[in-house]
């Protein structure tokens, strides 16, 4: 098994201190033509509009999109962002690879950037920090969603089944549980 970070722009190198930790072989992807041997992708947090204008001129969309029918995704924050089906604006162009919309920035700016314990499926950790970065919140999910942790009543974890996606940082803070779930729930 090896696992793509999409390393374009954003938060990559840490998660890929996760995964070398966890022992499972990785690659940081910079050209779509590394992703014919992976078994799973990480895309991670950032900024999604920069990631997103990335994925376009350098021909990552299809590839991408053609990915997700078979291997499982996993993307954080800027990547939960760009794994939605919200409506295409100006800056950002979501995949529309699961199925639900977010508002971007809804947690607030940088300067209002915390951690805070989230309630997070008993079968994933006991207790989990998560980490806001100018996070986006949820705003719909489709049926086929299943919300994996909450904070302040608000969905912050979705699962389809084979993708998953969290609001929050789950590379930040040193508790590997939420790459251990990806890694051993969603790889086929
Ligand atoms: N606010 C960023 C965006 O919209 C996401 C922030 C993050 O990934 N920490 O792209």
């Amino acid at each position: 098994m090896r696992i793509g970070i999409l390393a374009l722009q954003g938060n990559y190198a840490q998660h890929k201190i996760v995964l070398d930790k966890l022992s499972i072989s990785n690659e940081l992807i910079i050209y779509p033509e590394q992703m014919s041997d992976l078994s799973g992708l990480i895309i991670p947090g950032g900024e999604s509009s920069v990631m997103s204008k990335h994925i376009e001129n350098n021909d990552f969309r299809n590839k991408i999109i053609e990915f997700s029918d078979d291997r499982p995704i996993f993307g954080t924050c800027a990547g939960m962002i760009l794994l939605s089906s919200s409506k295409k604006t100006n800056n950002v162009d979501p995949l529309n690879i699961m199925d639900f919309s977010i508002d971007r920035n809804a947690w607030g700016r940088q300067i209002d950037s915390f951690s805070t314990k989230i309630n997070i499926d008993s079968e994933i950790a006991s207790s989990f920090e998560g980490y806001f970065i100018r996070s986006p919140k949820v705003k719909y999910t489709g049926v086929d969603i299943n919300v994996l942790a909450t904070y302040d009543k608000e969905p912050i974890m979705l699962t389809d089944g084979k993708h998953l996606v969290s609001s929050f940082h789950p590379e930040i803070g040193g508790d590997d549980s939420i790459h251990k779930f990806f890694i051993n729930n969603l790889h086929g």
